[in-house]
This record gives C-alpha cells, sequence and structure tokens, in this order.
C-alpha cells in the first residue's frame, strides 16, 4: 500500500464509480431519466455511424422521445447478430473487445457475447456498490458455488484479498464437482461471511442437510442470482442459517439489472447506472408503471445496456416477467423498483 503518497489507479477508479453509481440511484427518478437518456442517444448515435447492421435495423431518423418504437430484440435475434457479425466496433476509449465467456465463440451453438475492457469495468464496479447498498464489509471472507467457476483440484479455489480489487478472501468452488451435502459440509467448515449461489439448487440442498441433521453453516448474507429467490428460502435462510437474501438480477450480456432493495425483500432498485428497464404487454405496448403494490401488474422485462457497445442490447426480451415501479414502495427511495420478479432461466 503506498497510499497517502499515491493511490492506484485502479483503485481509485473503483471507488469513484460505485460512489457514481449509488449517488445516481439517490439523485431521484427524473435526474435518473435526464443521464439514461444522454447514454441512450450517445449509444444510439454510435450504433448509426459506426455499426452498419445496427444502422439497418434502427434506421437513421430516430427520435429519443418515440423509444418505444424501437424493434425489440429476441434472444434469437442477438445470438444470430452474435454469431454472423461478431463483435460491433467500439469507441477508442472503451479498450479492447474481448469474447465471453472466454472460449465461448469457439463452440458451435455458441450463447457467447462481447464486452470491452469498460464495459468490464462498469459492470464489475456496479456490483461492486452493492456492497455498500446491503451493508456488506467487502473484506470479509465471500465464499461462491457456481457451475462457471473453472474445474479445480482440491477443495477450492482461493483468491487471496487484494486492496487494488477491494477485496477479502475469496474461497471459489465449482458447483458440479461435489455432492450437495458436500457443499453444505465444506461451508459449515469454512464459515464465509458471505455466499453467492443460485438460490433453487441451495434450497434443495439445505432441505436435505437440515432433514439428515447436519451442521449448517452460519452464513450472514446469501448473495443470490439466477432463478428467482423464493421467500421458502428467506424463511429457511433466516431461521437455520441466520441469514437474509440479497438477490442480484443480472444477465451475462449486460450484468446487474436490479439489485435487492436493502430493506424490503419484496423490491428490487433497478441498476440505473447499468441498464434502462422497461416492462411491456405480450403485444410489446410499453406498460405504465404499477401503481399496486397489492397485485402490481406484470409483463415482460426488456433491457438496454447502456455501455455494452461491443454486442449491444437495445430492448432485449430478457424471457423474464416482473412488474416495474416508478419508485421503491419498500424503503421510499425515488429510484425504478422491480416486483414480483420471475425469472425464466
Ligand atoms: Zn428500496
Amino acid at each position: 500500500m503506498i497510499w497517502p503518497n499515491e493511490i492506484s489507479g485502479a483503485s481509485a477508479q473503483r471507488t469513484v464509480d460505485a460512489h457514481a453509481f449509488l449517488t445516481l440511484e439517490h439523485s431521484g427518478f427524473d435526474t435518473i431519466t435526464q443521464w439514461q437518456q444522454q447514454r441512450q442517444i450517445a449509444l444510439l448515435e454510435w450504433l448509426i455511424k459506426q455499426v452498419p447492421w445496427w444502422r439497418d435495423r434502427l434506421g437513421t431518423g430516430i427520435d429519443i422521445l418515440r423509444w418505444h418504437e424501437l424493434p425489440i430484440l429476441s434472444r434469437l435475434e442477438l445470438r444470430k447478430m452474435v454469431a454472423l457479425q461478431g463483435a460491433a466496433s467500439v469507441p477508442a476509449e472503451h479498450g479492447t473487445i474481448t469474447s465471453m465467456p472466454p472460449n465461448a465463440m469457439q463452440t458451435a451453438a455458441s450463447r457467447g457475447f462481447y464486452l470491452s475492457e469498460f464495459a468490464q469495468r462498469l459492470i464489475s464496479h456496479a456490483y461492486y456498490a452493492d456492497h455498500q447498498r446491503q451493508g456488506r464489509n467487502p473484506y470479509a471472507t465471500h465464499a461462491c458455488i457456481a457451475d462457471d467457476v473453472p474445474l479445480h483440484d482440491g477443495d477450492h479455489v482461493i483468491i487471496p484479498p487484494s486492496q487494488i480489487h477491494g477485496c477479502g478472501v475469496q474461497a471459489l468452488r465449482n458447483l458440479d464437482l461435489f455432492s450437495k451435502a458436500q457443499h453444505i459440509k465444506w461451508l459449515s467448515h469454512h464459515k464465509p461471511s458471505y455466499l453467492t449461489v443460485q438460490p433453487d439448487w441451495f434450497e434443495v440442498a439445505l432441505v436435505h442437510a437440515f432433514a439428515r441433521s447436519d451442521a449448517l453453516p452460519e452464513i450472514r448474507q446469501i448473495l443470490s442470482y439466477g432463478a428467482t429467490a423464493t421467500d421458502s428460502l428467506r424463511r429457511k435462510a433466516r431461521q437455520w442459517l441466520g441469514a437474509t437474501v440479497r438477490h442480484r438480477y443480472s444477465c451475462p450480456e449486460c450484468g446487474p439489472l436490479a439489485f435487492q432493495c436493502p430493506r424490503s425483500d419484496a423490491y428490487l432498485h433497478v441498476a440505473v447506472g447499468n441498464a434502462l428497464l422497461e416492462v411491456v404487454e405480450e403485444s410489446g405496448q410499453v406498460k405504465p408503471p404499477a401503481t399496486s403494490t397489492e397485485s402490481p401488474s406484470t409483463g415482460r422485462i426488456l433491457v438496454t445496456a447502456l455501455h455494452q457497445y461491443a454486442t449491444p442490447l437495445i430492448r432485449y426480451d430478457t424471457g423474464d416477467t416482473g412488474a416495474l415501479h416508478a419508485g421503491c414502495p419498500g424503503c421510499g427511495l425515488d429510484v425504478p423498483a422491480l416486483s414480483v420478479l420471475r425469472q425464466n432461466v
């Protein structure tokens, strides 16, 4: 550590980005909308000038006020676009482009996509900002059990703590290398403060362990992603592990889309610094913001990735459904919020 004489550029950038994400989230609906429109216009102007297949798709006479008339992008169209056209050119300041996940482009029926250095930085720092939103100590031990952790020898892979990346020890474990009972035993032994995990298999693993009277791990927060975090998992986590579940709604091509409200299990704050979310009817008609909190009206979720130029996503149909509120009923913050989220993974 060389501070106070110097601070590493990466560390300063992470702090600034995380602060900017949280400031934007707290800046009120009008400021958020205005900022997002600037990003939308910059993205459209770039695509029309520099990316021929997107120019053909969008046409040239686009009016930001008629955003809702832009075509909806289906998963199939996106896959075709990536397979046929590869990466789109990106502004020079976005840096180099990487295929994601690594090596995905060599496989048939690829579900790969491309990300610039710039987009990767913002995705990573948007996730980092969530530590502050949820009151986590980023230097506490963090475990992750996932099927996309690269295959490894031994029980886990340890990533040492890093002041540059602002994190403590991370223990990564491939989901498919061990049985559910082995995962629970490993967690009980290592006692991580936080656990990143897909909620569906983890709930099954907990139920089995509880039925066998196995020792259960103490965990502070479970960071769930992928499938929907159910109320029954939240109850079990609270009663059996002393943990709260903090869901992160994301998609691989865009990164975080919404983070659970820190004060309510029922709502998620849209990740407004990273993505624009719309909710539409089956017909594609945009739904007005939900007003009811009892039974809000749901629809299909469309995503526009505000910094993703290498594989652009504009009005991308995720296949997920939910209700969009103009403000968060869970904590009163004036930020777009989702409820009744159903992820169809
Ligand atoms: Zn909230």
